[in-house]
């Protein structure tokens, strides 16, 4: 017995040690990991913030590898400046002869020509030719108007109209030789394509953006809904002119004030007004769109950027689009917004 008692006291010291070990581990309640990927896609960056709860599997580097490659993949379908992407083969295929594409790139084509019809075309991913004249496509850039001739030779090729889609049998025909430029729709569409990764994972609380667009759901890492600054449109007055709270969905920003060049003083955006073949010249400085999806927000927010302050507002109200407007007034600003958007308004 004295022993037993001996020897049992003799292990007893590690015995516990490992015992309040196990406890300690078996009881803490497992914390929420934080993921925060980026890297660059799209001629741009990308950031995401991740809280990840305990049930989920997946790691952070296995994530990181995993959100490359599906934008290096995105990137293989819509992308004009890889001359082998999908899209650009698409584009060198002759009128009139019907292309299966994938599906990725049908449903783009296909929430496009949503966004034009109900924008009047004033968001036209067929405005391809245009981008290329006025320096802002995958050909060379020169800083000056381009010639008469050639921009009414390039506005003759635009128009949505000019694309058939066959939903049926993923086919896509063209009846005038279009160019078609998904850079306006792009980002969002890769931001929704990686949001859908991380639900896959049952992740549901994160922030993605590509290059300013944002897809987004449930709680940041400080346990309350995403903080979403709507940026000042000025490089030299950096601030947040309105912060916003959305609990899922997508947020893009079309402006002025990043995309451009001047020319004796006059600024050209790299935003096309497909009607008259010309950068949009109005004082809307930008504008931010809330939306379902980030490509839709991405492609509306261009829609509405072409429209301008007073149609634009319009187009967002008819419509019920949650939009936010910075126009720009003498030497400053003013704002408006859509009464959808006010329900996303938070105070810093
Ligand atoms: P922003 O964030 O300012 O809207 P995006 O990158 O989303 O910028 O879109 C601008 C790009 O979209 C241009 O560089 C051009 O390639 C293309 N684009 C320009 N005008 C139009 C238009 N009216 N419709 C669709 N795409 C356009
Ligand atoms: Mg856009």
């Amino acid at each position: 017995m004295r022993v037993l008692i001996k020897a049992t006291s003799k292990a007893s010291p590690v015995y516990l040690v490992s015992l309040c070990f196990f406890l300690v581990v078996a009881c803490a309640p497992e914390q929420d990991r934080v993921y925060r990927l980026e890297g660059r896609t799209m001629g741009t960056t990308y950031h995401i913030t991740a809280v990840v709860k305990p049930g989920v599997a997946v790691g952070e580097n296995t994530l990181q590898i995993e959100v490359d490659k599906v934008l290096e993949d995105i990137n293989q379908v819509m992308s004009t400046y890889i001359a082998d992407s999908e899209l650009s083969l698409l584009n060198q295929v002759s009128v009139n002869q019907p292309t299966v594409v994938s599906q990725p790139l049908f449903n783009i084509l296909q929430l496009s020509r949503e966004i034009s019809a109900l924008s009047g075309a004033a968001f036209d991913i067929t405005v391809g030719p245009l981008v290329n004249l006025w320096g802002f496509g995958p050909e060379a850039r020169e800083d000056k108007q381009p010639d008469e001739n050639l921009l009414a030779q390039a506005k003759a090729r635009v128009g949505y109209k000019n694309i058939q889609l066959d939903a049926e049998r993923l086919q896509v025909s063209k009846t005038v030789d279009v160019a078609i430029d998904l850079s306006a729709i792009a980002k969002g569409y890769g931001a929704d394509v990686i949001a859908e990764l991380l639900e896959g994972y049952g992740i549901v609380d994160y922030m993605v953006e590509v290059g300013g667009e944002i897809a987004l759901a449930g709680e940041s890492p400080k346990g309350v809904g995403w903080r979403i600054g709507v940026e000042q449109p000025s490089l030299a007055q950096t601030g947040v002119a309105q912060a916003i709270s959305v609990p899922k969905g997508g947020i893009a920003t079309s402006g002025d004030y990043r995309n451009y060049f001047e020319v004796d003083g006059r600024r050209f955006s790299h935003t096309i007004d497909p009607k008259t073949g010309y950068p949009i010249t109005h004082s809307l400085a930008s504008v931010t769109v809330i939306a379902k999806t980030a490509a839709e927000a991405d492609a509306l927010a261009t829609a509405i950027n072409v429209l301008g302050p007073e149609a634009g507002y319009q187009l967002a109200v008819d419509h019920k689009f949650a939009a936010y407007f910075i126009i720009r007034h003498k030497d400053s600003f003013v704002t408006k917004a859509s009464p959808e958007f006010d329900q996303y308004r938070v105070k810093l």
